[in-house]
């Protein structure tokens, strides 16, 4: 049977019903055993199955290929169920400095295609609106998909995005600054849009597939060649009232510190971000240089490399103390492309961080201290997230 369009499954039943709280967990966390299933949504067994039988019954729902992995202990393997990738599918889009990125997703979590496209500097709405528009439709076609599947679309943004899909100030992209990211796509693809920071949609990532699966709290830190972050509470990332929650890198930190490009001065992002140390790279190397270079050069021992990351890190866990004494949160995610540095970084962020803050880990019991791990996307996470925005608000 081929299934209607998950959309209008979801609008035709009442929010709340069993199909659609068993559709929602589904849409959050991929593939699950009826088991699982009972954990996710509080659900009764019996009714988990009446609700199942039918989702299976209009084709909505289909059992994964793959049981093993799920399968635990001996006897029968659990049967795991997923959301028919037939059902809908997403698009994920990260808005960057130079270029736009577009990752095609199904409702089954299951990557289907992805494509990056090269616009300059500080590209116009129009530019960006036609690129996305022609894009999106050659992905669908180039993969046999009707564009009518369309489910959503997830745009993340380089720079603080409000709960109305406004673009504030200081986005990386300055003259996208006041559009109405909901309202530009929207009117592209007729269909629900949904825009944050890319920071706060590495967040989403991280909790749906990532290093934070199963969190209901976090902070995430990205320290890349600026530095972000998000906080998630119960689930829900923290947005504030302008999406400014969770802007770590825009703490001031010295008073009289160098002028920031959000207009404060001295702001963490100066000191705890890998840009200036990068720039000290390429002047001691005397040859252009990334982030992935000097971490490799810091493996093979190049002190100046090594030392320089871990400073980077004990900036970090100066600024990340404050984060702690503020919030006391169970884990804190190290995202970024430096978090690629592994120990290098983190041994003296986490050394620092725990100077700091006020709650040190001998003064608590040893489940009452902030775990701090590596995130497991630091390239990619953006744009996964961008389409776990939309995987999310399925049966909403
Ligand atoms: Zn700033």
């Amino acid at each position: 049977m081929s299934p209607s369009r998950l959309s209008q499954i979801l609008a035709a039943q009442h929010a709340g019903t069993p199909g659609n709280r068993i559709v929602r967990a589904m849409s959050e966390r991929g593939a699950l055993s009826a088991a699982e299933i009972a954990r996710a949504t509080g659900l009764a067994r019996s009714t988990i199955s009446t609700a199942l039988s039918e989702l299976k019954e209009s084709g909505i729902v289909i059992e994964a290929a793959d049981q093993n992995d799920t399968a635990k202990g001996v006897g029968r393997p659990a049967i795991t169920l997923k959301l028919n990738p037939e059902a809908g599918t997403c698009v994920g889009v990260h808005l960057s400095l130079d270029s736009i990125q577009l990752v095609l997703a199904d409702v089954s979590h299951s990557v289907i295609a992805e494509k990056s496209i090269n616009l300059g500097v500080d590209y116009p709405v129009a530019a960006v609106s036609a690129a996305i528009k022609t894009a999106v439709a050659r992905l669908y076609e180039e993969n046999g998909l009707p564009l009518s599947r369309l489910l959503g679309l997830g745009v993340s943004v380089s720079g603080p995005v409000g709960p109305d899909g406004v673009i504030r100030h200081s986005s990386i992209v300055p003259s996208w600054t006041g559009t109405n990211v909901p309202r530009v796509f929207g009117e592209l693809f007729r269909c629900p849009v949904f825009a944050d920071n890319e920071s706060n949609c590495a967040a989403v990532a991280e909790m749906m597939w990532g290093a934070a699966q199963g969190e209901r709290d976090f902070v995430l830190f990205k320290i890349d060649l600026g530095v972000g972050g998000a906080i998630v509470h119960g689930g829900e990332v923290i947005r504030g009232i302008a999406g400014g929650a969770g802007e770590f890198g825009h703490i001031s930190v010295e008073p009289n510190g160098d002028l920031c490009r959000c207009g404060n001065r001295g702001c963490l992002e100066i000191y705890a971000s890998f840009n200036r140390p990068l720039a000290q790279m390429e002047r001691t190397h005397g040859k252009r240089m990334t982030m992935d270079d000097v971490i490799l050069l810091a493996e093979n021992g190049d002190t100046g490399a090594q030392r320089l990351i871990a400073d980077t890190g004990e900036v970090a866990g100066r600024g990340l103390a404050i984060i702690g004494t503020i919030i006391n949160p169970p884990l804190i995610i190290i995202g970024g492309r430096l978090a690629l540095a592994g120990n290098m970084l983190i041994d003296p962020l986490r050394r620092v961080f725990e100077k700091h803050t006020h709650l040190k880990p001998g003064r608590k019991s040893a489940s009452g201290a902030t775990r701090i791990a590596v995130g497991d996307f630091t390239g990619n996470d953006s744009l996964l997230g961008a389409v776990g925005m939309v995987l999310r608000s399925q049966g909403r």
